[in-house]
């Protein structure tokens, strides 16, 4: 592994990579290029704070792969952000788009800032700043950013704006998860959540678990956690636990999620308002609950509490919550595991619907949206479910497998330059 990359996320992407490279027999040389970027910027930010001083950000851009068309991936505001972890979710783009049948490759952008810690016009100057860094390789052919941990649709317009500026005239294309004022697309926001609970679904319906009798809890509570309580509440199921980074709640008659999502909107605490018990994020994640959704960062159920886990799905909304161990231990345990390239792919198809729209300046009903990502999501649970019965091995394996394919189908057709 090349050493600027080493971090547990970059070796748990490569690990993941490993065994399905080797379960699909993948020719060596391919299995070396994917193995790491294509393309990596690091970019130093020079931000003037709201006190006159200056501060320097870092900041990231990485493609892994553009075989099979512009990079794709979002934009991550974390204090934890390096090099690595921007590495890994870049390469999980690229299984995550061919999975998904989208024409593009994957890519992830970051900044180390944690985002609540600086003002709106702070936050402004670092965006702006950032995508003057990065311009030269982003655009609607090239790579086109998108929401991800910490940025939000105003973070988006920034960047389009920016981008825009630089070129001249207006290009809504460049990035997407934009305000609907800009070219955003109708059902953006719910749409991680809404593609969420449509595999997760299906995965019931495989197991012949009722909806009604369907307990779920959820990890995280940011617009793919939120969004993801809100859709599985509405559908009829109970969702008994949720939480955010200073802890959850639980009652097992099931949460108020609609009044749970407005206030903690506005800031206040799951422990100030009395709807259940408080717990930590380790207690929750080990409650007893037919779906268990982890929607927070990476490396969450890790060897310390695999063993300890009582749920029957486990639906991965973030990306790589659940480290190797940790996956072999549930899967001996019987637990069906949708993978996140799978189970999170909501968010960039219905980006990609954006885009689309966008490039053709033609703007779709939100009913088509949801048809369109409820085809593509379900149709990927199934092949990669199909796939997994087939080949013997599990939901993750056949769903990277899957995506690794298309993506060496691609390079193989288009020969290596020069
Ligand atoms: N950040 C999201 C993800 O990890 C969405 C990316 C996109 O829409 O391009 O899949």
């Amino acid at each position: 592994m090349i050493p600027e990359f080493d971090h547990p996320t970059y070796r748990l992407a490569v690990a993941q990579f490993d065994q399905a490279a080797e379960a699909m027999n993948l020719a060596p040389n391919l299995r070396e290029r994917l193995k790491s970027p294509q393309r990596s910027l690091v970019v130093g930010l020079p931000i003037r704070m709201d006190d006159g001083q200056v501060r320097v950000f870092q900041g990231y851009r990485v493609q892994h792969d553009s075989a099979r068309g512009p990079s794709k991936g979002g934009l991550r505001y974390h204090q934890a952000v390096n090099l690595g972890e921007v590495a890994a979710l870049a390469m999980w783009m690229t299984w995550k788009t061919a999975l998904a049948g989208l024409p593009y490759g994957g890519a992830k952008g970051g900044i180390t800032v944690n985002p609540n810690t600086l003002s709106n016009t702070e936050l402004e100057r670092l965006t702006r700043r950032y995508a003057a860094e990065i311009f030269p390789l982003i655009g609607p052919d090239k790579d086109i950013p998108a929401t991800d941990i910490g940025t939000t649709p105003q973070v988006m317009a920034w960047l389009m704006d920016t981008y825009s500026q630089q070129v001249g005239f207006s290009v809504p294309g460049a990035v997407t998860g934009k305000p609907l004022a800009i070219g955003g697309s109708l059902g953006r926001e719910e749409a991680t959540g809404q593609g969420v609970v449509y595999v997760t679904l299906e995965a019931l319906r495989k197991k012949g678990l009722a909806l009604e009798d369907t307990t779920v809890v959820i990890q995280g509570f940011g617009n793919v956690g939120s969004h993801t309580a809100k859709i599985f509440s509405e559908a009829g199921a109970r969702v008994i636990g949720v939480s955010d980074v200073t802890g959850g709640i639980v009652n097992p008659k099931g949460l108020p999620i609609a009044d749970i999502v407005q206030r903690h909107r506005h800031g206040v605490s799951f422990q100030d308002m009395n709807v259940g018990d408080f717990l930590t994020n380790d207690e929750l994640l080990t409650l007893e609950c037919t779906v268990l959704i982890p929607a927070a960062i990476s490396e969450q159920i890790t060897v310390h509490n695999a063993e300890r886990l009582r749920c029957r799905i486990l639906s991965e909304a973030a990306n790589g919550p659940t480290t190797l161990d940790a996956d072999a231990i549930l899967q001996d345990r019987g637990v069906f595991i949708i993978p996140d390239i799978l189970a999170n792919a909501g968010g960039v198809i219905v980006s990609y619907f954006e885009w689309v729209q966008d490039v053709q300046r033609f703007f779709w009903k939100e009913d088509d949206i949801r048809e369109r990502l409820h085809e593509i999501i379900t149709a990927a649970f199934h092949r990669t479910l199909g796939f997994a019965e087939e080949k013997k091995t599990t939901m993750r394996i056949a769903a990277l497998m899957s995506g690794i394919d298309q993506v060496a189908q691609a390079h193989t057709a288009r020969g290596l330059y020069p």
